[in-house]
């Protein structure tokens, strides 16, 4: 195995290259708009939640490199889960930033996502990171704007 933080970058770099899932849903049943201006990230979240399944969804948006390989990872962990599957992999997201899960030891379905924890050693980078997922949070809750501040 590699060292995880070079994975971390290697992943980093190839998602900002090529997000996965860009563009906007066109009906959706759910958005959100999320905006970090600690750094300037602006994306917006388009989904189609049916029967409890997020069927699809797409992120549009700028920023920088971390905020922009996150939401790709969001996406395609995401795309054809149940709704409460997402919710908890927000929940467990923040808790790996925040430090209180650890991803290598404690059960969680982040999966891949743990090589996110790299991020906590980058405090400024944090809300990057989680940029993505407090929309998609905002989203599947109805509300319109999410801001990091
Ligand atoms: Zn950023």
């Amino acid at each position: 195995m590699s060292d995880p933080r070079e994975l971390y970058q290697q992943v980093i770099i190839e998602h900002n290259k090529k997000p996965r899932n860009f563009g906007k849903l066109e009906p959706c049943t759910h958005h959100a708009h999320g905006l970090n201006p600690l750094c300037g990230d602006d994306i917006e979240i388009t989904l189609v939640i049916e029967n409890g399944i997020v069927q699809d969804l797409k992120f549009q948006g700028h920023g920088c490199a971390i905020s922009q390989a996150s939401s790709s990872l969001m996406t395609t962990n995401v795309k054809g889960k149940p709704v409460e599957e997402a919710e908890q992999m927000v929940e467990e997201f923040r808790a790996m930033i925040r430090g209180s899960l650890d991803p290598t030891k404690d059960p969680n379905i982040l999966g891949r996502l743990s090589l996110f924890q790299g991020v906590r050693d980058l405090p400024s980078r944090v809300k990057c990171a989680v940029l993505p997922w407090a929309t998609l949070h905002s989203a599947i809750k109805g509300e319109d704007v999410t801001s990091t501040e």
